[in-house]
């Protein structure tokens, strides 16, 4: 009896250290990235997820200078919210990654999304080519054929492991948008919410909008980045055609930790 006793408290102890250990490396590497007082590195991984010959030869000819408004947005942004921090953040590209994530699961329970973001993670572990200096935060971006598809899945960024996966269009008529979802996805994993409405896809008032007091308040001309869109008027809304028709709002830079750094 005593000596049971010894082993399931030994078995408690050691499970709690552990929980400890992974929760204090999450926060950790979180108040790290969420400092600002270093740039950034993001590493974005393509991935030819329909296996097309035209997919393979827009991600061949791709270059992290596809990505450069991104940077250019978060140091305009940076410094309107005064950072001392010039470069926010900086992108780099690695090799096209060969292997498919494991697929979401459609209409997840939590527990189903709790499995999944470990799989997820488990699987970028072993599929992470990347020779250069450790990454902050990694995006897999799954790139499609404009001739194949006209729908994609939605993407989504992880706060917990700061790992995002994005779904873009393989064509140059598609890079700003890939950009703004890349952005959109990034952000996600420094602690921002969403501010739309999952149904309607509409912006959230006042948070979700670029200019949540102007007179009068629709047509909005710009977006705020986790808004998604520019409201036109109470049920319609229009994407932004780049990264200059967009800006970060007030409770987004607080969730960056951009108001107090
Ligand atoms: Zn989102």
């Amino acid at each position: 009896m005593e000596k049971q006793t010894f082993w399931h408290r030994f078995r408690v102890v050691v499970l709690l250290a552990i929980l400890l250990v992974v929760s204090l490396n999450s926060w950790l590497s979180r108040s790290r990235s969420t400092d600002w007082q270093e740039t950034l590195w993001v590493v974005i991984y393509p991935i030819n997820a329909d296996q097309r010959q035209d997919t393979r030869a827009y991600l061949n000819a791709l270059q992290p200078e596809h990505f450069a408004d991104i940077e250019q947005f978060l140091s305009r942004e940076g410094q309107r919210y005064g950072l001392t921090l010039t470069r926010p953040l900086e992108i780099h590209l690695a090799e096209v990654v060969d292997n498919e994530p494991p697929t979401v699961p459609d209409n997840a329970s939590i527990l189903d999304s709790v499995l999944w973001s470990l799989q997820f993670r488990y699987w970028a572990w072993r599929n992470d080519g990347w020779d250069g200096p450790p990454p902050d935060i990694r995006i897999f971006l799954r790139m499609f054929s404009p001739q194949n598809r006209q729908v994609l899945e939605h993407s989504l960024g992880l706060q917990k492991g700061m790992i995002g996966l994005v779904n873009g269009f393989a064509s140059v008529d598609y890079q700003s948008l890939n950009s703004f979802v890349t952005l959109h996805e990034i952000l996600h994993t420094l602690g921002a919410s969403d501010k739309y409405d999952m149904t309607t896809l509409q912006p959230q008032w006042p948070d979700g909008y670029a200019d949540p007091y102007q007179d009068p308040l629709l047509p909005q001309y710009r977006a705020e980045i986790m808004g998604g869109r520019i409201p036109q008027n109470a049920s319609f809304s229009l994407i932004p055609e780049s990264l200059d028709e967009v800006l970060i709002g007030v409770k987004t830079a607080d969730e960056i930790n951009w108001l107090n750094p």
